[in-house]
């Protein structure tokens, strides 16, 4: 049950009238673990304003300022979203600043420099490697942990230490159709066995009209107890019929009819075509925020029958700390003395290990790249200079090929030659903004009431429309029988919330949304958690002032391509996008440079990232 109502007690300033009461209540001045790592930028537009909060007593323990210590990213110290680093200097570049003058040569030169060490970055460089082993690799990356939007937040709570994600957090399916994937997975030596999400923990409970409906998805949504109509029910039963019998095959009939979906969004396709509830509407929305970071309004219906006509089963894996552990596998295969034999997943990195100048391979941390373009013209060039910034000093070394895996938000900026229509091509891609909330519990009774399992949706949130238990997901590994006497966390999803102002309008959108959540203070960001959190879990006991020990924000300001109708498959196209389809345009080859990074997959998943990772390898070396 609501229990503040916080909304209605802001003022037009946006202030936060909170009473002294209140803010005892949820526990706002009691000193817990608090991280983040942006400051907070003013904007005017006021619709943009979350309420301020005023009042609040200064904690000895955040770390809203202080720089995380590079060399132990262990214990209690984190890391979170987008750092301050990187994304001031990102956005200068973005705004037209140029920093290739005046930058100090270090004298290196590679064969291969990877620009991003998030999942893309790092498999590009482990597909190299394979190919040509003992070659010279660097790899850049502006955080100061590798992994991008796969990296950890950890806290000791109570002497147990519990790893979680920032982002990226399974591994949805290893599919036998890409073959690279598997292969990978396999040479990777990963025990799927051990990773394996047993089916029980997915629950998928709903917080509906103040209480929560058990198993929404499967059962609840027609039992005694769910709020809809015969109608909504019998629409959601349609829907799937529709998604389970969508034919694969032969490939030219189902292509037609691809290209036909893309044409329109998934909300209208499901509200216009089908005539169906917009309560249902709203249920799959929840679920295409999760995947896509924006609403039904904004996805290719194409795009959707993509990932969910096969029924929306799929095998997930899953480690403590989710695809981080992807991440410490690859960076184990491409420098093993970081890890030097310690446990992959729960084992320190050894941080000064990573680029070493022994090493064949390196990672490079808090290095922004700013500036990459072919010394001579890209058909004649012999290398591609590589600025960047580290430590507040501009630095320049020298690649044989370049992989750009750090998004094409960045890459049209910092690629200074890259030819005008390829950068017209990544004008057209669009990214929600996300922001993910975990919050240390030094006890999960209220959820074990609850028989909570593993995850639920929020039908009507103030800011996360999913909540996650790590659970057993510990370091011990899955252990579905909780105890509720232990620590826990729970991590808040909170991708960009429907704006009907600007229905369908994904540009609109995305702007605003990532101007909240970059304007948004810490403070605020933690009201609206507590009281998220007491909303629908204080009937059972949860109670925000005594059971949180910690909270970390990660900000993803770009965080999943928008795949719009369009995007991805354009008319008459299937999954090999053609001219004229941004996604094709924008990823091809320039000279000694490819491109790997997720969203050219037109949807952000690591099967994708693995997929195309591969290609801008290949086409490298082909
Ligand atoms: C909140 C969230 C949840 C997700 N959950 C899942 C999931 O459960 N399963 C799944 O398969 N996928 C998930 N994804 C998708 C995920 O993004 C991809 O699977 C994959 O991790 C992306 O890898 P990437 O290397 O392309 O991009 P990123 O992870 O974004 O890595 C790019 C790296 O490049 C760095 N970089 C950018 N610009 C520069 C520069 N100029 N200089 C130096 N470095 C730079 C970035 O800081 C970053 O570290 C999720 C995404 C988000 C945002």
């Amino acid at each position: 049950m609501r229990q503040i109502d916080f909304q209605q007690k802001s003022n037009k300033t946006g202030k936060n009238l909170l009473s002294a009461e209140e803010t005892k209540r949820l526990g706002l001045d009691r000193p817990i673990t608090r991280r983040d790592f942006i400051k907070v930028i003013t904007v005017g537009a006021a619709s943009l304003m979350v309420p301020g909060c005023s009042g609040l007593t200064p904690d000895p323990t955040f770390d809203l300022n202080s720089p995380p210590n590079p060399t132990s990213p262990s214990g209690n110290v984190y890391f979170g979203g987008n750092t301050e680093d990187a994304r001031s200097v990102c956005h200068q570049v973005r705004d037209g600043r140029h920093f290739s003058r005046g930058a100090e040569s270090t004298g290196e030169i590679y064969d291969l420099v990877v620009i991003g060490a998030g999942l893309g970055g790092l498999t590009s460089a482990y597909f190299y490697n394979q190919e040509r082993p003992g070659e010279k690799i660097l790899l850049l990356d502006n955080h100061v942990d590798f992994g991008g939007d796969a990296q950890r937040n950890e806290l000791t709570v109570k002497g147990q230490r519990i790893i979680v994600t920032q982002g990226c957090d399974y591994q949805w399916e290893i599919d036998s159709e890409y073959r690279a994937v598997k292969k990978l997975w396999a040479d990777l030596d990963i025990d799927l066995s051990s990773i394996e999400f047993v089916p029980e923990a997915y629950q998928d409970h709903m917080f509906i009209n103040d209480e929560w409906i058990r198993d929404f998805w499967e059962t609840g949504y027609n039992s005694a107890s769910s709020p809809w109509s015969k109608k909504v029910q019998d629409d959601y039963d349609a829907f799937w019929e529709i998604m389970g019998s969508f034919k694969w095959s032969p490939w030219p009939k189902a292509k037609a009819s691809l290209a036909e979906l893309d044409k329109i969004s998934f909300k209208e396709w499901m509200e216009d075509v089908n005539g169906w509830d917009p309560q249902l509407t709203h249920l799959i929305d929840m679920w295409v925020r999760s995947d896509y970071g924006a609403g039904a309004d904004t996805l290719s219906t194409a795009c959707a029958f993509w990932n969910y006509s096969g029924g929306g089963e799929s095998d997930n894996y899953k480690w403590p700390g989710g695809m981080s552990g992807f991440a410490r596998y690859l960076v184990n295969a491409l420098i093993p003395v970081a890890l030097n034999g310690r446990d992959i997943i729960t084992g320190e990195i050894d941080y000064n290990a990573l680029d070493r100048s022994e090493n064949n391979i390196r990672i490079r941390l808090e290095s922004t790249v700013v500036d990459v373009n072919h010394e001579r013209s890209a058909e004649n060039a012999k290398n591609v200079l590589v600025n960047f910034i580290n430590g507040g000093k501009l630095y320049r070394l020298r690649a044989k090929s370049v992989i750009m895996a750090g998004g094409g938000y960045m890459a049209k900026h910092i690629v200074t030659d890259l030819p005008q229509e390829q950068k017209e091509a990544y004008d057209k891609f669009h990214y929600s903004a996300y922001m993910v909330a975990n919050v240390w519990i030094n006890n999960s009774r209220a959820l074990d009431k609850l028989n909570f399992g593993y995850s639920g949706g929020i039908w009507n949130p103030r800011i996360a429309n999913y909540v996650t238990i790590a659970d057993g997901i510990t370091e011990e590994g899955n252990d579905p029988n909780r105890d509720p006497e232990r620590p826990n966390c729970i991590t808040l999803w909170c991708p960009q919330l429907p704006d009907p102002e600007f229905e369908g309008d994904y540009e609109e959108q995305t702007k605003r949304a990532r101007a909240k959540l970059n304007s948004t203070s810490f403070e605020d960001f933690e009201i609206l958690i507590r009281q998220e959190l007491l909303d629908v879990f204080g009937d059972a006991g949860f109670d925000p002032a005594e059971d949180i020990e910690g909270i970390a924000i990660n900000r993803w300001g770009h965080a999943e391509v928008i795949c719009y109708p369009g995007f991805a498959f354009g008319s008459g196209s299937s999954d090999e996008p053609t001219p004229g389809v941004p996604i094709y345009d924008a990823g091809q080859r320039f000279g000694r440079i490819t491109f790997a990074h997720t969203d050219l997959n037109g949807f952000a998943d690591n099967q994708g990232t693995t997929r195309i990772s591969h290609r801008a390898v290949k086409e490298l070396l082909d």
